[in-house]
């Protein structure tokens, strides 16, 4: 079994920056992430509020900038899906096909897309049901689609979708956004976009690809439908925090609760990024998180 002084789970920017910190402060490290570097910023086309870039920077060249940066400074990578996680001294890290010990470990997991939970939701995915805008827009070039949600998310993906499509819906359960107020603002100038208000969707329609939606108002209680060829869900995201939860403390809604240090419950496992409690979850403050996270490791481990 190899041996570490700090495991770091996930490769988003909090992981890796956790990895670039721990790496040069001269821990033995190893990153383990399943997919592509960069967690959920790798969907953003244009990330215009990380500092530094002051005309912007696509969320794939980000990601890999901050792989190739930590792994230049000594981290190692292993490319794989962490299956346990057995607390002990030291910590026991599980993969499909390997097993490390770490002295300490960083829970770097981010989050994922929150589902509705309706009917068409599953059967239409990748047939015109879609969580991500960035990836999927320009396949509804001059179709009418929706987006569901209200939050920052949602009006990007709405104002992306307007470059594409003559008609973007976006169908809200409140009558307020909850997006800010620089996104509102373009939103509301955008002629291209139809908000609805009070509404959600019961059904996503179709048999073969979508072809609407059955909506209701959920202060009238009135049914309705509406011809869409797409339909983007921006509801939120959801703590991938499940490997944890007999592990550290989560908050109710799954996710993992740390001190101000990124301390969890548990000795020597810390937690930063998306998947920790009351996180902002913006890039800044995940990167933040993880240079925290590993200067916290590094006092637990060296004193
Ligand atoms: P979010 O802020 O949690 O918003 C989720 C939206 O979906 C809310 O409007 C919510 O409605 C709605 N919603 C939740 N569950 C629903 C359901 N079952 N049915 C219908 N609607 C539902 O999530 P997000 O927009 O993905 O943003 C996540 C984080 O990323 C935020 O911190 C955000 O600031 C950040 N972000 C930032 C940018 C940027 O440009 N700065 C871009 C994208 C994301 P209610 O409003 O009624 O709760």
């Amino acid at each position: 079994m190899a041996k570490y002084e700090l495991v770091i789970i996930g490769g988003g920017p909090a992981g890796l920056t956790a990895g670039l910190y721990a790496s040069r402060s001269g821990l033995k490290s190893l990153l383990v992430e399943r997919g592509l570097f960069g967690g959920q910023t790798v969907n953003a086309t244009l990330v215009e509020n990380y500092p530094g870039f002051p005309e912007g920077i696509s969320g794939f060249d980000l990601g890999s900038f901050m792989h190739q940066q930590a792994v230049r400074q000594g981290l190692e990578i292993a490319a794989a899906e962490v299956t346990q996680l057995l607390p002990g001294q030291p910590h026991r890290v599980f993969t499909s096909e390997h097993s490390f010990e770490a002295e300490a470990i960083i829970i770097a997991t981010g989050s994922e897309y929150r589902k509705l939970g309706v009917p068409g939701e599953e059967k239409l995915l990748g047939h015109g049901v879609s969580y991500c805008a960035t990836c999927d827009g320009a396949l509804f070039r001059d179709q009418e689609v929706a987006v569901i949600g209200g939050g920052d998310t949602a009006i990007t993906d709405a104002l992306e979708l307007a470059q594409h499509c003559p008609k973007v819906y976006l169908i809200h359960r409140r009558d307020e956004l909850r997006a800010g107020e620089v996104l509102q603002q373009r939103a509301f100038a955008q002629p291209k976009l139809g908000f609805i208000w009070d509404t959600v969707v019961d059904e996503i329609l179709g048999e073969e690809r979508v072809k609407g939606l059955r909506l209701r108002n959920v202060k009238t209680n009135q049914p309705s439908s509406l011809a869409v060829n797409g339909v983007f869900v921006a509801v939120g995201l959801k703590p991938n925090s499940q490997l944890f939860a007999n592990l550290v403390e989560l908050s109710e809604t799954g996710h993992v609760v740390t001190d101000v240090l990124m301390a969890t419950s548990v000795g020597g496992i810390f937690a930063a990024g998306d998947v920790r409690q009351n996180s902002p979850r913006q890039i800044a403050t995940a990167v933040g998180d993880g240079a925290t996270a590993a200067m916290s490791a590094f006092r637990y481990l060296r004193g």
